[in-house]
């Protein structure tokens, strides 16, 4: 769906920001707005009165002051893969220009609001280093970061949010911030899992591992063995050590350009797995899953960090979404049968993917310096995605909500930031402890006085 736009072209409102940037500057109507207004969820109707496309730092404290002086909200875009509101009325500051990505060989590296998971897989890969990406590289760190970030080695290593080193960002007051533990204690601790609460963030810098190679990849079952994969993956879990990090898939995909034909139109269930260590280790560990039968496809074998894209094979093109996500206790053999019976192969399931992740291991330790990523004690996380024409994507967040409704023996009772894009206000509240919530809601009204940070995934003031 394309973004609502306004028919107006240039207005006088936003010449004087016009005038003093570096970057681009559009208005619904001109060309260049539906690009950049258009978010990955081509489902989420977009109609920012302007957006900015940064070149600098400097441009984005300039339009946060412009903003202020003219009563505008801002919004923050890099990808798109996780706009949470139609952003009426906001300026958009659109950061795919900050594309800077510096990775010293000492294990760090420092990367613009801009910059993609995949351009840092890249740079790194020369150097046997690894980021803790999400399952798709696609979307920008700083947005995942600052929502926490779980990936696909989450078990063993924990967030991303974790290796934080510091950030520049831009608050409300139109400050352009270098934020440390040591200088800027409050926004550190709130940028680590609050989204873009507090600011907007210009540069993130992080620690790198050292993991040139993990035994990784995804094995997947035809729907006759989807069930019995689904409960067998139950029991092997809790068995798993935090060096391996597993999600399964029950997955329909349609007939598409990258998804190979032995699961084209037909439905599969996905083992995806890592594991950190020895290969042999890995094939061990792994080995109870691939005793469940002959797969269709048996892609889990060594290979470099930089592929980790491969584990989920996560669908890089734009497309109209409804997703739904809750975070659950547990998962044994009964909230399998249960999750089958509600979306499993014969139900007429609608859903493209209906995925659970395990968290535990390494991820359930709270990290030295304190952050505001929280449920950080959730067993499993239950996480679906539609794919329709718009008109139908409605009935597809009912079936998704009576299915989740349908888990609520096992529901840890709450979301995790960076799955609850759809819930807007409500789903983020959801995404912290009370106290934290309290927090992220109070910091601002110091940093962002004019309440400029106030649309998507922030807390109501
Ligand atoms: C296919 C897919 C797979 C995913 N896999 C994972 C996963 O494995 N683990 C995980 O944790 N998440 C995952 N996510 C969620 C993803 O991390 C979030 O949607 C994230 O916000 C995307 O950031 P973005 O900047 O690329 O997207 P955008 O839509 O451009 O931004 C989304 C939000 O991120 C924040 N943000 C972006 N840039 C900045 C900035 N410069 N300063 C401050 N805030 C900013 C804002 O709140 C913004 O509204 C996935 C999403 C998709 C669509």
């Amino acid at each position: 769906m394309e973004p609502r736009e306004k028919p107006s072209g240039r207005t006088a409102t936003f010449d004087a920001l016009r005038r003093t940037v570096d970057g681009a500057l559009f208005e619904p109507g001109e060309p260049g707005y539906g690009e950049l207004a258009t978010p990955w969820n081509l489902a989420v109707q977009t109609s920012p009165a302007a957006v900015l496309e940064a070149a600098t730092p400097a441009d984005v404290v300039r339009a946060v002051r412009f903003a202020a002086a003219n009563g505008l909200p801002v919004a923050v875009q890099a990808t798109g893969h996780g706009i949470a509101s139609d952003l009426d009325g906001a300026l958009l500051i659109h950061t795919r220009r900050l594309d800077g990505c510096t990775v010293s060989a000492e294990g760090w590296a420092r990367t613009g609001a801009g910059v993609t998971w995949k351009t840092v897989l890249a740079a790194c890969a020369e150097h046997g280093l690894a980021g803790l990406c999400g399952s798709a590289p696609g979307v920008s760190v700083a947005g995942y970061t600052s929502g926490g970030g779980i990936g696909p080695m989450a078990r063993t290593f924990g967030a991303a949010s974790d290796r934080v080193r510091a950030f520049d960002v831009v608050t409300g007051d139109g400050r352009l911030r270098q934020v440390t533990a040591e200088t800027e204690p409050d926004l550190f601790w709130g940028l680590r899992g609050g989204k873009s609460s507090l600011g907007i963030i210009t540069a993130t810098e992080f620690d790198l591992l050292p993991l040139p190679v993990i035994y990784a990849g995804a094995l997947f079952f035809g729907a006759e063995s989807v069930a019995a994969a689904t409960l067998a993956w139950s029991d092997w879990c809790p068995t798993l050590p935090p060096g391996a990090t597993t999600s399964l898939a029950l997955m329909q995909l349609p007939p598409m350009p990258g998804v190979p034909e032995v699961l084209a139109g037909k439905f599969t269930a996905a083992v995806r797995y890592v594991y950190v260590g020895n290969p042999d280790d890995g094939a061990r560990w792994l080995a109870p899953m691939r005793a469940v039968g002959a797969p269709l496809i048996d892609a889990v074998r060594a290979m470099p960090y930089s592929m980790i894209g491969l584990v989920h094979s996560d669908p890089e093109d734009a497309l109209p979404a409804t997703e739904a996500s809750c975070l659950l206790a547990d998962f044994s053999p009964a909230a399998a049968q249960t999750l089958l019976e509600a979306v499993g192969p014969g139900t007429n399931s609608p859903q493209l993917l209906v995925e659970i992740r395990q968290f535990g291991g390494a991820l359930s330790e709270e990290p030295q310096i304190a952050s505001a990523l929280c449920h950080r004690g959730a067993a499993f996380g239950l996480y679906s995605v539609g794919v329709a024409a718009p008109p139908e994507l409605p009935a597809i967040a009912g079936h998704a909500a009576g299915m989740n409704a349908s888990m609520g023996r096992w529901h840890f009772g709450a979301s995790l930031p960076n799955f609850s894009a759809s819930g807007g206000t409500a789903g983020f509240a959801d995404s912290y402890t009370p106290e934290v919530f309290e927090r992220l809601t109070r910091l601002p009204r110091h940093y962002d006085p004019d309440a400029l940070f106030r649309l998507g995934q922030v807390p109501a003031r």
